[in-house]
């Protein structure tokens, strides 16, 4: 398997560069040129299958040019080490829980993923320095996923005071191979230095830099795996036709379920649950495209303007705005109506929601029909988020966090203080 740079389909690159390389050139993506059709028969073995197993079916077609078979298998297993269960929340309305990982937030299945790959990819003499720039959650879960890979050091750079004191410890309390860097700026600042660095050509003689952002395909198709796990865990409980709901931002998530359905799992329709950033839903009310910057909400993983894999979604339907429409549906859902929805889970079904999730479940029941099944998915541990979901449910208690042991640096917003961080 090969992929292709959507800027530019005739530019090809294995498994390993697109992995490596991370972004294709002209800030094109790298998707895979083909996507494979599984037979009918893994569909029905399934219900038998480990989810390793499923796992190497699914996955391993995208990887098998760059990457031996036995390795495969050590990295799916090294990947796959929380548990991710279907929770009944409602008369046919299901959770899929994707909040068991060490951050407690989907992105970390990606990024254990992505980690995995790059270490096996790395040969040890010379050392990759990942470089991410952070809001809160993609950098809990690369600092999670990298931490004591060997040959890989991970540069973190977030916002001083504009992330949770849970995302703060997730972010620097590991340390090791793991460098948390405050910047006395906003993400954007953040990402701004990033970028800097990697157009740098100096600090690229000096070092090997790579991303970790979350356009990378290692960490785009393990996502597929919800999608799969998800569906063997319901068809147990019911034949009716699924319909999966989605809280999104930059839409990896989503992207990985249209190619999981590709590649033919049976999933009837997908529901973008947007917040007030309601790019993706306008679109496809309208077929005009219009990103806008970002306004923050109770749901800030999903505060996201310009979805990074919109691009992506596009070349999936071949820019197909019925196609789309069919398979996809979405909602925009404000902050009052994610506390309410928080709040009367709890006192109607005795389930905790965090504020994603909420977005999700709200959309599910407005799109969900007669004798159809839904499952939407929950992003995040409701205690991650505890200082929003306290507002609907004050007895939630409270667990603070010890940031005294943690270690940070701190830099003002200027190229020269990070790189003299960078090279000593
Ligand atoms: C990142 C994130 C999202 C959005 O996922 P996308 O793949 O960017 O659409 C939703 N919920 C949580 C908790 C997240 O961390």
């Amino acid at each position: 398997m090969k992929y292709i740079n959507t800027k530019n389909i005739k530019e090809k690159a294995s498994f390993k560069q697109a992995v490596v390389q991370g972004l294709a050139r002209n800030k094109g993506l790298f998707m895979p040129e083909m996507i494979p059709v599984l037979d009918a028969s893994f569909f029905s073995q399934m219900l038998d299958l480990s989810d390793i197993e499923i796992a190497s079916k699914v996955l391993y077609p995208f990887a098998k040019e760059s990457i031996e078979w036995s390795d495969f298998q050590s990295i799916l297993k090294k990947t796959l080490v929380f548990p991710i269960p279907l929770v009944p929340v409602a008369p046919d309305v299901y959770a899929l829980e994707l909040y068991h990982g060490p951050t407690k937030a989907f992105k970390d299945l990606g990024a254990r993923f992505m980690a995995t790959c790059l270490s096996h990819f790395t040969d040890t003499k010379q050392k990759v320095t990942v470089l991410v720039a952070t809001s809160g959650d993609t950098g809990s879960a690369v600092a999670h996923g990298f931490y004591q890979v060997d040959g890989v050091e991970v540069a973190i750079l977030y916002p001083k005071g504009k992330v949770s004191p849970y995302q703060e410890h997730q972010m620097t309390s590991l340390q090791g191979n793991i460098r948390a860097i405050e910047v006395d700026g906003t993400f954007d600042d953040c990402q701004t230095l990033v970028k800097e660095a990697f157009a740098d050509e100096f600090l690229n003689k000096e070092m090997k830099l790579s991303s970790a952002n979350s356009i990378n395909v290692a960490r785009l198709l393990p996502q597929m795996l919800f999608y799969f796990f998800a569906w063997k865990q319901i068809r147990k409980l019911t034949e009716n036709p699924i319909v999966i709901s989605v809280p999104s931002g930059n839409f990896g998530n989503l992207t990985a379920g249209i190619i999981a359905r590709k590649m033919g799992l049976p999933i009837k329709r997908f529901i973008a649950a947007n917040n007030a950033n309601d790019t993706f839903h306008l679109y496809l009310k309208s077929g005009q495209y219009l990103p806008k910057s970002s306004c923050s909400t109770y749901s800030n993983a999903m505060d996201v303007g310009a979805p990074s894999n919109f691009e992506r979604l596009m070349h999936l339907f071949d820019g197909d705005h019925n196609a789309i429409q069919n398979k996809i549906h979405s909602y925009s859902i404000d902050d009052k109506q994610t506390l309410g929805e928080i709040r009367e889970v709890f006192q109607r079904n005795n389930y905790t929601l965090d504020p994603h999730g909420a977005v999700g479940k709200i959309c599910l029941d407005k799109d969900l029909t007669k004798h159809e099944t839904g499952i939407f998915f929950e992003t995040a541990h409701p205690q991650k988020f505890g200082n929003i979901v306290r507002m609907a449910i004050p007895d939630l208690p409270d667990n603070k966090v010890d940031l005294s042991a943690c270690k940070k640096t701190s830099i003002g917003n200027n190229y020269c203080e990070f790189f003299d961080l960078l090279v000593p």
